[in-house]
């Protein structure tokens, strides 16, 4: 898991060592200093107190107007949940859809939670694995093939933790078209990663689709596209028939969002862009010398992610698997990255690089692993 990596790593810094990360899930830059400034203000003004269990209204309006910006779709700020990060709409969705005699879909390899989640509520953990020969995109006859009369929830990610690939709106339309042949099953699209686009592209949310909006999750947040991962702020769009019950999970579960956080991610999306599109440009600088750097690399293969911060080397060809591989990287080179079997049962010949580091950083990195053999 990205989070025992960084702690092992943090662990050999303390003994001296000198580590490179390249484990890390959260953006390398500060949040920018206007949001900053907001919450600080904040909590000059004295916003000290509970807010409503759903978040404050200005937010949730703030929020609705982004979503029309971008996509536009009109969402009522009634549909819309903040809440302490993006995790706890995971949580609530497959808590909300998984039973003992009920089976979830999810994306493998994927962000680890969900699977995890999933057998917490008893259901059967179904895996939707990704192939490289894909590009790690979902394969729409597959996951059809999946779906069962038990199916209750399929979950979605994209941009995708840990590959970065990227579906176009070209192949979310035809994945929807396929899903309107199941009015009955809910689904989590996990945008995350929404802003955090390479080449040029647009995200397709799923909230541009009409026919599947009564019955669909979204979730969002300011964490990474707005460098925010400490401030625990996300959001969701719920559909009517679950709105209610996901608040009620709220009030039940942390009572309401940290109010001076909230008041920042409102500076954070009606305040100037400028910083937050520097970020996704250097990202993107990073991700095309990481994608070059690995394939220099006559044992690795990687392909060109879409978007994140995160590429996902095949690295079989070393003749190590990637527990292997990402083992001896931290504690016999110092450089930390988590093994493709974090995130999944099909990922085991691969390693997750964040490019969350410096160009310098990442450049020092990638030398030091093309040297790693069986
Ligand atoms: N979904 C995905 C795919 C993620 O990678 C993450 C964080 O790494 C989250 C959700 C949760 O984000 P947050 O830190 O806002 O809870």
């Amino acid at each position: 898991m990205a989070f025992a990596v960084l702690s092992r790593a943090n662990e050999l810094e303390s003994q001296g060592r000198k580590i490179i990360n390249l484990g890390i899930g959260q953006p390398d830059f500060a949040t920018p200093i206007n949001i900053v400034e907001a919450g600080i203000k904040a909590l000059k003004d004295g916003y000290h107190g509970y807010t409503p269990s759903n978040g404050i209204l200005e937010l949730r309006e703030a929020v609705s107007e982004n979503i029309f910006e971008s996509y536009k779709a009109q969402i009522n700020p009634e549909n819309i949940l903040i809440t302490p990060g993006g995790k706890p709409t995971i949580f609530f969705s497959i808590l909300m859809f998984g039973d003992n005699n009920s089976e979830i879909i999810y994306p493998d390899p994927g962000f680890p939670i969900y699977r995890s989640m999933i057998n917490f509520t008893g259901a059967k953990a179904v895996p939707l694995v990704l192939n490289e020969k894909n590009n790690f995109e979902i394969e729409i006859d597959k996951l059809i093939s999946l779906i069962t009369n038990k199916t209750s929830l399929i979950i979605i990610n994209n941009p995708n933790n840990p590959t970065g690939s990227f579906m176009d709106k070209e192949k979310i339309t035809k994945l929807i078209d396929k899903l309107n042949e199941f009015p009955n099953i809910a689904i989590l699209s996990d945008e995350i990663y929404s802003k955090i686009i390479f080449d040029q592209k647009k995200m397709p949310s799923f909230l541009e689709y009409e026919s599947i909006r009564d019955r669909l999750i979204v979730l969002d947040g300011w964490s990474k596209t707005f460098c925010m991962t400490g401030w625990r702020l996300g959001w969701s769009v719920w559909p009517q028939s679950l709105i209610k019950h996901a608040n009620k999970l709220c009030t039940n579960d942390h009572s309401c969002p940290t109010s001076v956080s909230q008041y920042a991610g409102i500076e954070a999306l009606k305040g100037p862009q400028e910083e937050i599109n520097k970020i996704v440009i250097e990202f993107e600088k990073r991700r095309n010398l990481i994608y070059q750097k690995l394939n220099s690399i006559d044992n690795i293969s990687c392909f060109k992610p879409g978007g994140t911060f995160y590429s996902f080397p095949n690295i079989s060809k070393t003749g190590l698997n990637g527990q292997e591989f990402s083992t001896k990287a931290l504690e016999e080179h110092g450089v930390a990255l988590v093994s493709g079997t974090s995130f999944g049962l099909s990922a085991k010949d691969f390693v997750r690089i964040s490019y969350a580091n410096s160009i310098e950083n990442i450049e020092k990195g990638i030398d030091i692993i093309s040297q790693i053999n069986n």
